[in-house]
């Protein structure tokens, strides 16, 4: 038998990266407190606070909402609210619904759900059925749309609940997938807006990230000793995405030199200082002392007579509905005052005229009425050459 390395009872895991056996309680002691640290270290949770948690019915969300709940027991006046975001997945988001339920009620917690439906009149099902039928026009990947969309409706839920911060369930191997993502794209904008607390940037909820220092697969283990209803099932268009291939890359990595992923997380943690600095500069010099030639005053005057166009075009065609909360500044001047501005269809703020989601559903729509334009030709064609045989 094999003897926990805290208490000498039968160990259940085997953790490579420190060499230590470790029994189910010494195993689930460590988790929490790895929270706990998380918590203490980068003073996720305060007094009186209301915290949105973004929930999927997945073990991240689920083992994050179960210890949280254990942690806001103590702090004086917090609250959480579970959030879950239903992108319109048939057999995969509608089956996880349910064990979020399932765990809401175990907690005493309401859940609330918002979807892509109501929120962009559209689903993945639909998206990922329109780049099937038209393979030829240029789609994204599916988790490219999924992504933006979900990280919108989940700023809108936290801002509308008014809530002081959003909770999201990424732990180690999400944030040492997304610092390697941001590396290989060469994406350093992205890199510097990247953080355990995003509170950078105004008119967006600060989100926490609770399990940064908790590796996916002890996640796993840790919801099963608890026994916490959580949703097993693959997303049917994970095989899509880039994230997906860094995730298998990582995970031989770590298999052939454990504790690489640990180590990511420390290099970025070493340079989250100067990283944070660099978003105060850019905060202070928006256009970073530089001149912007045709980007400057007439590239903003053209990127937003454009924008304008296309949200015109847009709501008379009468495609999608997303609520128009126009920015009276912008509407007047069209100048933004700072690089984050207001989009001109949905009102968020958005570092553009339009933002990700909104120029995303414009994008699709467009895509969707050029498929549906291809179909009437190609039945027309039938229906003549079936003339022809009359
Ligand atoms: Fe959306 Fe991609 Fe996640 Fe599926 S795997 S739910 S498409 S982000
Ligand atoms: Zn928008």
């Amino acid at each position: 038998m094999v003897k926990c390395n805290k208490c000498s009872k039968e160990a259940v895991v085997k953790l490579h990266y420190n060499k230590t056996d470790l029994c189910g309680n010494c195993f689930c002691d460590q988790f929490e407190n790895r929270v706990k640290n998380a918590n203490k270290e980068f003073k996720l949770i305060e007094l009186n606070q209301k915290i949105a948690v973004g929930i999927s019915g997945g073990k991240d969300s689920a083992a994050m909402l179960y210890i949280l709940h254990k942690i806001v027991e103590k702090v004086h006046g917090t609250t959480l609210q579970p959030i879950l975001i239903d992108e319109g997945i048939l057999g995969y988001r509608n089956e996880a619904i349910k064990k979020a339920q399932a765990l809401c009620e175990k907690l005493g917690l309401e859940l609330k759900v918002f979807s892509y439906r109501d929120g962009f009149k559209l689903t993945m099902d639909e998206i990922m059925d329109l780049k099937k039928a038209n393979p030829k026009a240029g789609f994204e990947r599916s988790c490219t749309y999924c992504g933006v969309f979900r990280k919108t409706l989940l700023n809108k839920a936290a801002l509308e609940m008014k809530a002081d911060t959003l909770a999201i369930g990424h732990n180690l191997d999400d944030i040492a997938q997304t610092f390697l993502m941001n590396m290989f794209h060469n994406e350093p904008e992205r890199l510097k807006r990247f953080d355990v607390i995003n509170d950078e940037v105004e008119g967006f909820v600060p989100r926490i990230k609770p399990l940064i220092y908790n590796p996916e697969k002890e996640v796993a283990l840790y919801c099963e000793l608890k026994r916490l209803p959580y949703f097993r099932g693959e997303c049917p268009y994970s095989n899509e995405s880039f994230r997906g291939e860094i995730k298998n890359f990582l995970n031989n990595l770590e298999q052939k030199f454990p504790g690489v992923k640990f180590n990511l997380l420390r290099a970025y943690l070493s340079m989250r200082g100067e990283l944070q600095k660099a978003v105060e500069f850019d905060k202070m010099f928006p256009n970073n002392g530089k001149k912007k030639g045709n980007n400057g005053k007439n590239g903003n005057k053209q990127e937003l007579e454009n924008s304008q166009k296309i949200a015109e075009m847009i709501v008379n065609a009468g495609s999608f509905s997303i609520a128009k909360q126009k920015d009276a500044d912008l509407q007047t001047t069209g100048k933004p005052t700072s690089t984050i501005t207001k989009c001109k269809n949905c009102g968020q703020n958005s570092s553009t005229q339009l933002c990700k989601a909104c120029s995303f559903v414009i994008e699709i729509g467009r895509k969707k009425m050029e498929t549906e334009g291809q179909n009437r030709a190609i039945g027309g064609k039938q229906k003549k050459s079936i003339k022809k045989f009359d």
